[in-house]
């Protein structure tokens, strides 16, 4: 299991959390567990109360980690990592004072001797891990920190023996695992994750990989991880949109240059695709992160031939890096017990098992459907349509959303595990759910009309709904009303001609002939012409995750669709769409208006209810559609179950 910071590392009871979340995962049957990053010392943090391994004090911390995960019979690394100038506070070093594009706070060239320092600052952290009952140590060398930073040129400008040639470059890592070897005996583990492929401009040749992974293996390495990308790299490595196992190419090429065992990495979210990484060379072990977070049994369910059970990372990021980012504890959208699991225990049983009708299969129903049924109840899930799974029916159909469908194949399953009658092309009326104990509404949203006038008669209008389903044919030029989540996913669906595939878009050298692996990006300039509108002036996509909104903004950029903020509508006539912009009038004409205005909440059922004295339970979209998305769903689902216990 792959090193993931979960924000409980920084918490005063976190660490009894942590136990438990990496011992579920032992249990689940993950061979290896490398912890989220550690700092060796104070200016390696990455934020201003980032967790460090410098005393006996904080070893004592960690010993709750290993002990919990030994009793399950796992192992357990701890990852060391100086976050150099990503270091996101004003005390932050680097080999050179060189500001990092993500990180407003420029930092301090280390002198020779706080080099010097540093190497020494990782040997005794390694020590205090070994104190601290651990298996041993990943050493973070990818991903554009410190140790990312000694070894690119453009980075490191040091002339003295930690700068210039490749070979001084390459003495900072070389010598922490050198001295960590020398002071830890052969009986420790010693894993270094090599940045093999920087997608950064001016980033390591792959001679210099090479060049990289046999020093690193003559120092004492045990075994060599994958890195892929550096943070500030403008190319999307592990987002949904990354093909499954899409980087192992690169790993693959460095088989056989070093003995070690080599771990390949990054958009390995199933046993399948795994299991053809290995059978293809590509790797002598696998490295998956987040996939443990959406499903902590995988393993287990692998071996024993469950895999249609296991809950698949869709690689959204909504709820693990995009809360990292807003120093909120790390989750899981498909799993929302993940890094919670003392909240929602899974052992829990009601002591009042009832009947219970939920109506609406979206992603909140079946959440509260599934959860409802493990905690002993007897569940009827009513659903008007064909399938379960609400709007992700429509998600799925998002080029790069593919994913959507392992969630739904998900939950289809769970519903048969766990018994829940399941009620297909049923629009259900109040009277036939008062036999039920309780009823729980997820019937959803429905879309916000666009009230400009002119609007409501046009034919050109149309909603995201009926573009998604294919049920119009689109004209060549499209304008977009509204640019949220859904604006920019349907626009996405009008500019997406599958002419370039993943890597010739973002300018990925499959090759690796070029330094950092980039070369000159395929013009995917889409043929129709998309415009998308919103009233707002501030920047478009602002609300999209913050891990994952650059890759749409410079997605939908790339391919040529305009973008319009701080637009007054004012009306739709055959000449097209009239609005103002910065005190100017314009008429936009278009083959077709896409309304993706938002969505408000959908409950016909509720009002009825109540006046018949049996009043439901409300969540997801029919509790409230503003800022709703798939993760507050699932949750909510979640949430009403173990309240109704
Ligand atoms: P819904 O998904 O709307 O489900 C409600 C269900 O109730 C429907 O199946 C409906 O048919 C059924 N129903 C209604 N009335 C009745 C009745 N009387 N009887 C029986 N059944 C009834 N969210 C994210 O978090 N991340 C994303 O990347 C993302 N992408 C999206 C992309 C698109 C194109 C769309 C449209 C949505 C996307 N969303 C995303 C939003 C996410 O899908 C919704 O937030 C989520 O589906 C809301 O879940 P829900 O269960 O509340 O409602
Ligand atoms: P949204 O994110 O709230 O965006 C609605 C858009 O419509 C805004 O751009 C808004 O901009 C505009 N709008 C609002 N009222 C309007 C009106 N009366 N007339 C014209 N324009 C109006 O909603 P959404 O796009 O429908 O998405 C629904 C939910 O699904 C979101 O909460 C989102 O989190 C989730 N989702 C997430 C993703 C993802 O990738 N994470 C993808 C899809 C959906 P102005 O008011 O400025 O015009
Ligand atoms: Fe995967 Fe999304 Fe869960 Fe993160 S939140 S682990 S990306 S499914």
């Amino acid at each position: 299991m792959g090193s993931m910071h979960l924000g409980l590392e920084e918490e005063s009871d976190g660490f009894s959390k942590l136990a438990t979340f990496y011992a579920e995962r032992a249990r689940g049957g993950a061979g290896l567990i490398v912890t989220g990053g550690i700092s060796p010392n104070r200016r390696g943090v990455l934020g201003p109360n980032g967790a460090r391994m410098q005393s006996m004090r904080h070893a004592k911390k960690h010993q709750v980690i290993t002990e919990a995960v030994h009793r399950e019979g796992g192992r357990i690394l701890m990852q060391i990592l100086h976050g150099g100038r990503y270091s996101y506070h004003p005390f932050n070093v680097a080999p050179s004072a060189l500001k990092a594009p993500i990180n407003r706070f420029k930092p301090r060239a280390l002198s020779e001797r706080g080099v010097e320092r540093t190497i020494k600052d990782f040997v005794h952290s390694a020590h205090l891990a070994k104190a601290a009952g651990y298996d041993g140590v990943e050493i973070m060398g990818s991903e554009g920190y410190l140790i990312n930073q000694f070894l690119v040129s453009s980075t490191n400008h040091r002339k003295d023996r930690y700068g210039g040639s490749f070979e001084n470059r390459m003495r900072f890592p070389v010598e922490i695992i050198r001295r960590i070897r020398e002071r830890m005996g052969d009986d420790f583990v010693i894993m270094y994750r090599l940045s093999m492929l920087d997608l950064v401009a001016d980033g390591s040749s792959w001679d210099e990989v090479i060049q990289m992974a046999r020093a690193i293996e003559e120092a004492g390495a045990s075994i060599i991880n994958t890195g892929i990308g550096w943070h500030e790299a403008r190319v999307p490595t592990i987002a949904t949109l990354v093909p499954r196992g899409g980087f192992t190419f690169v790993t693959k090429r460095l088989m056989g240059s070093v003995s070690i065992p080599l771990v390949t990495t990054n958009r390995l979210n199933m046993p399948g695709v795994c299991e053809e990484a290995l059978e293809q060379g590509c790797a002598d072990l696998i490295s998956m992160a987040r996939p443990f977070l959406a499903d902590p049994d995988l393993v287990i369910k692998a071996k024993t031939n469950r895999t249609d059970e296991i809950n698949t990372c869709i690689g959204c990021n909504q709820a693990c890096l995009d809360q990292i980012f807003k120093q909120q504890i790390a989750s899981c959208l498909v799993n929302p017990r993940a890094a919670h699991e003392g909240e929602w225990p899974l052992d829990a049983r009601t002591s009042d098992p009832r009947r219970i009708a939920v109506v609406g299969a979206g992603p909140a129903g079946l959440s509260a459907a599934t959860e409802l049924a493990r905690t002993g109840h007897a569940v009827t899930l009513y659903e008007k349509s064909h399938q379960i799974g609400g709007q992700f029916n429509m998600a799925k159909r998002i080029p790069g959303k593919e994913e959507f469908n392992e969630t739904l194949r998900y939950f289809n399953r769970q519903l048969e595990l766990l018994g829940v009658a399941v009620q297909l092309n049923t629009d259900v009326q109040a009277g036939e759910l008062l036999a039920y104990d309780e009823v729980v509404l997820a019937t959803g949203v429905k879309p916000r009309a666009w009230n400009v006038s002119g609007a409501g008669e046009d034919a050109r209008v149309v909603s995201y709904i009926d573009v998604l389903k294919g049920d119009v044919e689109l004209g060549d030029t499209i304008a977009i009303i509204g640019a949220g989540g859904i604006g920019f996913d349907v626009a996405e669906f009008l500019v997406h001609d599958g002419r370039h595939d993943f890597y010739e878009t973002w300018g990925i050298d499959k090759e690796l002939r070029e330094r950092g692996g980039l070369n000159a990006p395929a013009d995917v300039t889409s043929e129709r012409t998309v415009h998308m509108l919103q009233r707002s002036a501030k920047k478009m996509g602002g609300g999209l995750g913050k891990t994952t909104g650059w890759i749409h903004r410079m997605g939908l950029k790339k391919a040529g669709v305009q973008m319009h903020t701080g637009v007054a509508y004012q009306s739709l006539s055959p000449d097209g769409l009239r609005y103002t912009q910065d005190g100017e009038e314009h008429t936009l004409a278009a083959d077709h208006f896409v309304v993706c205005a938002g969505q408000e909440p959908f409950h016909p059922l509720a009002e009825d209810l109540k006046v018949m004295g049996k009043p439901a339970h409300l969540i997801g979209g029919a509790l409230n559609a503003s800022k709703l998305d798939a993760q507050r769903a699932i949750k909510e689902g979640l949430e009403l179950a173990y309240a109704l216990r």
